[in-house]
């Protein structure tokens, strides 16, 4: 039985033993032993120790342009084993009445396909029941209601296990009209709000930046007036290569973009002329520490799943990509307030059985599988690098490109400070770094993939330099 007498710090009945007159306490110590204070401990409980929670903040269902309902999605990452999930469809809260018209089976490349009807329905049905599946039929269509967040978060959370966190993905895109010299260019600026108190509109502007810092700065102003904490995070920058490094790290306040994204179409790689996820985030926390004086930016492993029914490559399935947030309770504001803290990695299969940041030291510890090797790379910037850069240029013969060019960065920038084999790393800053970040690269070929032949891989945050 546990008691929290001495401990107790401010309970009233609770008096502190140097303070308990001697007589008192031997009566205390046989209501104790009656189990008197059990009744009281429910209200008294010990501060649990930080413990890492695993979760995905980019998820689509029918609300928007997934092809599950939302309870569905979020009961199959509940049994994966994940502690949160947030659905960020786009341009929408999960709020308010909705109904979802069942339109008639069409044939998309040979599969007969009917968005949220068909076998869908029915494994909805036989997962829920047809007393929680509202279907109606008005002027001959055919509608299932789509349960808002507040109804269906009822059926699956659990205290410590299972957080559902409110979210959208703010969905806009930048157009720039034809000039005499250039085509007309545009690209999407997708932007996930991780757990809002209402909805932010979608921004039209002629440039990604504008777009970021306007819907940046409508989030911090709902998060002053409500006094909730909440983020927008950059997803993505390269799908359809709407957002370039100079772009993102020129916005105020923004601490967050996607690292690993697992949807088939977002190039984290990058290609012969445009940065991966990971060259982009060096010239971003390099130019933002060292040139632009703004904050560090964390990377985010996400899913962006959207189709749940068959788990094959080239779909956008769930459970490639994840965070694991060390706090001490399964909150929104813990989750959100350990983010902002750094006090989490991303991963697209590797665990991580510990990460210590200091003031000097950046350690990682795996989680080993059998079979499997692991390679830690440190990557950082050291300071006099060189600072040069080249537009890319678009390669002869391809069309005009829609999208603004990439800049290639000198190799100062993100270079491997150290590379260290084994299940257990560190790297001691020896005074020059800017910042050093690690990335745990493994042996092993991932499941199910985004892109074919991804290793499974973990990203730690940065550790800036004090002293830079
Ligand atoms: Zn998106
Ligand atoms: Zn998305």
């Amino acid at each position: 039985m546990k008691t929290r007498i001495a401990r107790h710090p401010a309970g009233a009945l609770f008096l502190p033993v140097k303070l308990t007159p001697p007589g008192f306490r031997p009566v205390l110590a046989a209501l104790a032993g009656l189990g008197v204070f059990a009744l009281f401990s429910a209200h008294a409980a010990d501060t649990p120790a930080p413990r890492w929670f695993k979760g995905n903040l980019h998820t689509h269902s029918l609300w928007s342009d997934g092809n599950d309902y939302p309870e569905m999605i979020a009961d199959s990452y509940k049994q994966r084993g994940y502690h949160f999930l947030a659905m960020s469809d786009h341009n929408v809260l999960e709020e308010g009445v909705k109904w979802f018209e069942l339109k008639a089976p069409t044939v998309v490349k040979g599969e007969v396909v009917q968005k949220g009807g068909g076998a869908v329905l029915e494994k909805y049905l036989a997962r829920f029941g047809p007393a929680w599946v509202e279907q109606r039929e008005t002027g001959g269509k055919k509608e299932v209601r789509l349960k808002p967040l507040a109804e269906y978060r009822t059926l699956l959370e659990e205290s410590g296990r299972f957080l559902m966190i409110p979210s959208m993905e703010v969905t806009s895109n930048w157009k720039r009209p034809k000039t005499a010299t250039e085509p007309e260019l545009g690209g999407p600026v997708h932007m996930n709000l991780t757990n809002p108190v209402a909805h932010v509109a979608p921004v039209a502007a002629d440039n990604a930046l504008e777009i970021m810092q306007k819907s940046v700065d409508a989030v911090l102003a709902q998060r002053t007036k409500s006094g909730q904490p909440m983020f927008l995070h950059l997803n993505h920058p390269n799908f359809v290569w709407g957002v370039t490094a100079e772009e993102l790290m020129q916005v105020h306040h923004e601490k967050f973009f996607e690292v690993y994204n697992g949807h088939p179409g977002v190039h984290n790689d990058g290609d012969a002329t445009r940065l991966s996820m990971d060259a982009m985030w060096d010239a971003i926390l390099t130019r933002r520490l060292a040139e632009l004086k703004l904050d560090v930016m964390y990377g985010i492993g996400v899913d962006d799943s959207h189709e749940y029914h068959q788990m094959l490559l080239g779909k956008s399935n769930p459970f490639r990509g994840w965070i694991m947030v060390r706090a001490r309770f399964l909150t929104p504001e813990a989750i959100v307030n350990a983010m902002e803290a750094g006090d989490f990695y991303s991963s697209s299969g590797v665990t991580l059985a510990d990460v210590r940041r200091t003031d000097r030291e950046l350690a990682v510890e795996i989680q080993a599988e059998p079979g499997v090797t692991y390679v830690t790379q440190f990557i950082g910037t050291r300071r006099g690098y060189d600072p040069t850069s080249q537009l890319i240029p678009t390669p002869a013969g391809e069309a005009a490109r829609k999208t603004l060019p990439h800049r290639r960065y000198s190799k100062d920038v993100g270079a491997v400070l150290a590379e260290v084999k084994g299940t257990k790393a560190s790297y001691t800053l020896k005074g020059d770094e800017l910042y050093v970040r690690a990335k745990i690269i493994s042996s092993k070929i991932k499941s199910n993939p985004g892109v074919a032949g991804e290793v499974e891989t973990a990203w730690t945050q940065p550790l800036v330099n004090p002293a830079k």
